[in-house]
């Protein structure tokens, strides 16, 4: 497991023994602060723990500012080109930036850096592959070029000792980025924002993130997470935990099991985990990390889902309920969600006077 050195900026850590954090981005339009303010509820409500935001121009530094008073979440300036920008978003009291260095001029970083370091300001240094003049090449060669370039930017902080910095390698290909990734952890203790950048968006985005971002999370790389995703970014948020839950990183809620039904099944499994899900969802916080299960047959489902801390699976003309593989209730069918419910409300009482 790599361990990278731990960053603190106020209340907020990333790396060392920190967990890994799930980010996201602002995507409300820069004239509509409401809408930027509803948004940013939303993300803290589904666990966003670091929001990016975009910074083209002085009119968006004025919403950062109306933003930054509003919300308890820390929040990123991601800026592109312009320098001066950056300078104006610390004398402004930003403590947290984004450079790419696919388009600023290297000749302005150190004097940014000494400003970075004069004001205690986390800075990411975010390579996109996508963003240089002369796009980077896949493969290899490509992610051999992006770790170059970040080695040659990293010097001016080293030299400064500035060591409030976050590192990224992104390509929109997930063998670059893994390859990329890969290469630079293996002799550097930066921690590392993961994802696939310009991913997509729905089924094809949510597979391309969490094979890229798990390949790493799997081999101990990786401090913060933001899955890219044409959609909202409280989608973002919910398939970065999914993928943290998966590897059993974090747990963020109820966990459930569902089997994928086959000709055996005695329920209409889509429906009835449906059901279950909202039933289950106002004791997501208290119950989080146990996992429910629905399971389409009786003969094989409870010992498919033996993990289950609670599981229910159809039968001709009833329904079995289960712990942990073991029966503890055949019930008729009709009563199946009534039953849930109250075997629902006996773990959390269970777990309140744990
Ligand atoms: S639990 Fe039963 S219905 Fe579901 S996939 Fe397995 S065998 Fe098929």
């Amino acid at each position: 497991m790599r361990k990278s050195r731990l960053i603190k900026a106020g209340n907020f850590s990333l790396g060392g023994n920190s967990p890994v954090r799930v980010e996201s981005m602002l995507k409300s339009s820069l004239d509509d602060v409401d809408s930027n303010l509803k948004e940013l509820k939303e993300l803290e409500r589904a666990g966003c723990e670091l929001v990016r935001m975009a910074i083209p121009s002085r009119k968006a530094l004025k919403v950062y500012e109306i933003l930054q008073k509003e919300t308890s979440l820390p929040l990123m300036g991601d800026f592109h080109f312009s320098s001066l920008l950056v300078k104006e978003a610390i004398e402004k009291g930003m403590k947290m930036v984004r450079i790419n260095p696919g388009n600023l001029r290297e000749s302005s970083l150190k004097d940014l850096v000494s400003i970075f370091k004069r004001n205690e300001i986390l800075v990411r240094i975010g390579i996109n592959a996508a963003s240089f003049p002369n796009p980077l090449p896949p493969g290899e060669e490509g992610a051999k070029e992006m770790v170059k370039i970040l080695r040659e930017w990293l010097k001016p902080f080293d030299k400064s000792s500035h060591s409030l910095v976050i590192c990224s390698l992104k390509s929109s290909d997930v063998k670059t980025t893994v390859l990329a990734n890969q290469i630079f952890s293996a002799d550097s203790d930066y921690p590392l924002h993961l994802g696939i950048t310009e991913a997509g968006g729905g089924l094809e985005g949510t597979i391309k993130s969490s094979v890229g971002i798990g390949i790493l999370l799997w081999q101990g790389i990786g401090d913060t997470i933001r899955v890219s995703l044409t959609g909202p970014s409280t989608d973002e948020v919910k398939v970065g935990y999914e993928i943290l839950k998966s590897l059993g990183i974090r747990k963020r809620g109820i966990e459930f099991i569902s089997c994928p039904t086959c000709g055996r099944a005695r329920i209409n499994v889509e429906e009835i985990l449906a059901k279950v899900k909202e039933i289950s969802q106002p004791y997501a916080k208290e119950l989080t990390g146990l996992k429910i299960a629905v399971m389409g047959c009786e003969v094989n489902g409870p010992g498919e889902a033996k993990e289950a801390n609670l599981g229910l699976a159809g039968g001709k003309a009833y329904a079995l309920f289960f712990k942990k593989g073991k029966i503890i209730q055949k019930v008729k069918k009709e009563k199946m969600i009534d039953i849930f419910k109250e075997e629902l409300k006996k773990l959390s009482k269970e777990r309140k006077s744990c």
